[in-house]
């Protein structure tokens, strides 16, 4: 008897309790961020009400609390990843830049012409760009693993593809636009043969599960807070501390040093060497309360309530005559995501349509340039779930979608 309620949980959290355009709100946007139940908002709450201060700074009671709450966070999300010591853990503004702290130090420190870097046509443009980036600027050379029709990774070709010149593979952990749940750890396993590193981008991997960054046998994960229950604007790239010691720092201010000269200077201690300015406190402390919710839920039942929402989802949505749906056949190798197109009708309109029912979704080409391409399309509608879903959501997303159908014919 499961004791996960999905009904239930959806109390936690107040954005969800509302109508949009006269109909009770249906958020299917959750690849794009998730909503925050009441236990992070009270968190972020209670620290701007009572204990506000810089971090690190002050020798004052304020400061201690806050310098205190900051470091439980950190160790909090550590502990959600398994990283060995919470020092492995840098915070960043998201995924995006936690990816950008490695091309920028790691990667300009290791990547040289000639070199070879590896990504795949999946990727988020956030895991693309700063690749293309560095290899531009150090003469470094991209090269992709493809997808097959089903939006999978074709890992056929990887022994010709990983050389003694690749460096890096880089890859996501759960693609955002198709849902596609990647062979990390096979990959990683085949990295390691050609000496490259591995860094994945687990925005969509760090947020349905836990995950296990020692046992991936991975280099850098990146992930954000706001697509797991806390803030915006605070995410973290983790790595191992070794790792993390060999790299130059990536923006240079207060905080992240020890000694300041006039022609030099050396740094903090990891992570803080990473973490140049005064950092989002709040956003920290309120992802870490978020990490301390999803630790409270029955991590299987979650999962299990996902994946039938996902079948779910499928087996309506793939009843309507002319949608077609993007990405893995099989539930098992894809997470929340239904990414899909209907006939002629623009995914905006789409979107527009069922906005007009209170239902939110995302129509574009999610970040995933490549990934339109690959099929020949400039945008795809796409419904993402997350634990507080509900399959009547899933009934009045496909009842809404039949209404479309009847528009564009
Ligand atoms: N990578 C993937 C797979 C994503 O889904 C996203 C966000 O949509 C990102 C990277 C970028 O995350 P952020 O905007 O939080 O930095």
């Amino acid at each position: 008897m499961s004791s996960f309620d999905p009904v239930a949980i959806r109390r936690d959290f107040p954005t969800l309790d509302q109508q949009v355009n006269g109909k009770p709100l249906v958020y299917l946007d959750n690849a794009a961020t998730s909503q925050k139940p009441r236990a992070v908002l009270d968190v972020v709450n209670a620290y701007y009400l009572h204990d506000n201060a810089n971090v690190h700074r002050g020798i004052h009671e304020l400061s201690r609390r806050a310098t205190e709450a900051y470091e439980e966070a950190r160790a909090k999300v550590a502990g959600w990843i398994n990283a060995a010591d919470s020092s492995e853990v840098v915070w960043t503004r998201g995924t995006t830049e936690a990816i950008n702290l490695v091309a920028g130090s790691w990667g300009m420190d290791n990547i040289h012409a000639g070199d070879e870097i590896v990504v795949t046509v999946l990727e988020h443009h956030s895991n693309l760009v700063p690749w293309q980036l560095l290899a531009r600027r150090t003469g470094a050379k991209l090269r992709y693993i493809e997808i097959d029709d089903q939006g999978r990774l074709d890992l056929g070709p990887l022994p010709d593809l990983l050389n003694e010149r690749t460096k890096l593979v880089a890859v996501s952990h759960i693609s955002n636009s198709l849902g596609t749940v990647n062979p990390v750890r096979e990959i990683a396993e085949a990295a390691k043969k050609v000496g490259a590193l591995v860094l994945v981008d687990g925005a969509q991997g760090a947020v349905h599960a836990r995950v296990d960054v020692q046992a991936l046998g991975v280099d850098f994960y990146a992930f954000s807070g706001h697509k797991m229950c806390g803030p915006t604007g605070i995410g973290a790239l983790w790595a191992r501390r070794e790792l993390l010691e060999s790299m130059e720092p990536y923006q240079g201010g207060g905080e992240m040093i020890e000694f300041v000269e006039r022609d030099m200077s050396t740094w903090a201690e990891v992570p803080h060497k990473f973490e140049a300015g005064t950092p989002n406190i709040a956003g920290a402390i309120g992802f870490g309360a978020a990490v301390d919710y999803l630790a409270t839920l029955p991590a299987d039942e979650v999962a299990a309530h996902e994946r039938t929402l996902m079948a779910y989802a499928m087996e309506r949505l793939g009843a309507i005559p002319g949608l077609r749906i993007y990405g893995p056949e099989s539930v098992e190798e894809r997470s929340a995501v239904v990414s899909f197109t209907m006939g002629d009708a623009h995914p905006h309109d789409i979107s527009t349509i069922l906005d007009s029912e209170g239902i939110a979704i995302r129509a574009g080409h999610h970040c995933a340039q490549l990934v339109m391409k690959r099929y020949g399309v400039s945008a795809t509608a796409r419904a993402s779930f997350y634990l507080y879903n509900t399959e009547e959501e899933v009934d009045r997303l496909a009842d809404s979608l039949e209404v479309v159908k009847g528009i564009f014919g």
